[in-house]
C-alpha cells in the first residue's frame, strides 16, 4: 500500500483506420432517443454542504470554510472515499465499496476520460450496441460503472490481474445490478494486455463492423517501483494536495508504464480489428513520445 499524488495523464488513441471526419454525437441506441432517460453527469460546481444534505455520511468529514462555505479534508483518505461515494450515488445512481487500501479513483478526473470517448471515439461508431474493454479496471470497476450510466449504447469488459480487485469490482457490478452491461474478468497473465483469446474471457455478444469490441481504454500503473515514484515526486515543486492510497499492482509494473503501454502496442498489432479503437491514458511525457515513434513503426495511421 503506498501513497502519491497521481499524475495528470492525457488520453491517447490509435486506429487501424484513420476516423471519419467529426461528426454530431451519433444516435446509436434506441435509449439515446429516449428524452426522457436521466441524464447523469457533475455539476459544474459542488456544494459540500448541499451534497451532505443528500448523503449524510459525508457530513461528518465537512470542514466549516465560512458561513457559506464547507470543504473536505483532501489530506484525509477516508473523507476523499466518502466524497466519491457521494458523488457517485447522487449524481451517477451507483453505489460502489472502495476497499481502504485501493485507488479511491477521483470521479471528475475518471468522467473526463469517459467524455472524452462520448466526444471522439463513440461518434466514429454509428452501429450500436457497443461493447469497450477496460484493461485493469481496479476494485473500484470506475470505468466500466461510470460508462455504463453515461454511455447508455455500452456495455463493457473490466480486467484485472489482481484477484481481490476482481472479487470487489463484481461486487460493485452486481450490487447496482449491471451484470447484463458489465462483465469483469481475472486475467491470470499480468505479461498481457489483451487477454482476448484467454480461457473463459467473456467474449461480448455484439460485434461491431467486424471488431469484438468497439474501443479499449486503459488507465495504467505507471512506475516501475517505488524509486521511480519517489524521484518523480521530489521534481515537483509543489506538495501532493491529494494523498492516493493504493495497492502495489495499482501503481507497480515491471518496465513502467512505458513497457505495459508498448506491450499494448505490441499487442494491438497482433489484434489489430478485434478493437477498432486502442485508446489509453499516458502518465508521462517521455511515454507519450515514445509510444509516438512506435505507433509510427506499427503503421497506425492515426
Ligand atoms: N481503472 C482503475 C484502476 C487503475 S490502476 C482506475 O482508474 O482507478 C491500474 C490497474 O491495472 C490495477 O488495478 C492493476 O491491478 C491492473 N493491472 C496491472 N497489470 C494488468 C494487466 N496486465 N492486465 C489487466 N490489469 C492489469
Amino acid at each position: 500500500m503506498s501513497e502519491l499524488k497521481e499524475p495528470e495523464k492525457r488520453p491517447l488513441s490509435t486506429s487501424p483506420v484513420p476516423p471519419s471526419p467529426p461528426k454530431k454525437r451519433a444516435r446509436t441506441d434506441q435509449s439515446d432517443n429516449d428524452s426522457s432517460r436521466q441524464h447523469y453527469d457533475l455539476p459544474d460546481e459542488i456544494s459540500y454542504r448541499a451534497l451532505a444534505d443528500k448523503y449524510a455520511e459525508l457530513k461528518p468529514y465537512l470542514v466549516t470554510e465560512s458561513s457559506q462555505r464547507s470543504t473536505i479534508d483532501f489530506k484525509d483518505p477516508d473523507a476523499v472515499r466518502v466524497l466519491n461515494q457521494a458523488l457517485l450515488s447522487v449524481y451517477f445512481d451507483l453505489r460502489i465499496h472502495l476497499p481502504s487500501n485501493s485507488l479511491c479513483p477521483t470521479i471528475a478526473n475518471r468522467l473526463n476520460y469517459i467524455k472524452w470517448l462520448s466526444t471522439n471515439i463513440i461518434p466514429d461508431l454509428v452501429h450500436g450496441p457497443l461493447t469497450g474493454l477496460d484493461i485493469g479496471t481496479g476494485a473500484s470497476c470506475i470505468y466500466p460503472l461510470l460508462g455504463a450510466r453515461y454511455l447508455p449504447q455500452c456495455k463493457f469488459v473490466g480486467t484485472d490481474i489482481n484477484e481481490e480487485s476482481v472479487a470487489i469490482a463484481s461486487q460493485n457490478v452486481d450490487q447496482n445490478e449491471l451484470h447484463s452491461r458489465i462483465k469483469v474478468f481475472l486475467n491470470t497473465d499480468r505479461l498481457t494486455t489483451l487477454p482476448l483469446d484467454a480461457v473463459d474471457f467473456p467474449l461480448p455478444d455484439v460485434d461491431v463492423e467486424g471488431s469484438r469490441f468497439a474501443f479499449c481504454m486503459c488507465n495504467p500503473p505507471f512506475y516501475e517501483n517505488i524509486n521511480e515514484r519517489l524521484r518523480l515526486r521530489q521534481m515537483k515543486r509543489e506538495a501532493p494536495s491529494l494523498n492516493t492510497i493504493a495497492k502495489d499492482d495499482e501503481l507497480y509494473t515491471e518496465g513502467g508504464e512505458e513497457r505495459f503501454l508498448s506491450r499494448l502496442v505490441d499487442e494491438s498489432v497482433v489484434c489489430a480489428k478485434r478493437i477498432k479503437w486502442y485508446t489509453t491514458m499516458v502518465g508521462k511525457k517521455n511515454t507519450l513520445a515514445l509510444l509516438k515513434t512506435k505507433l509510427r513503426g506499427a503503421g497506425a495511421k492515426q
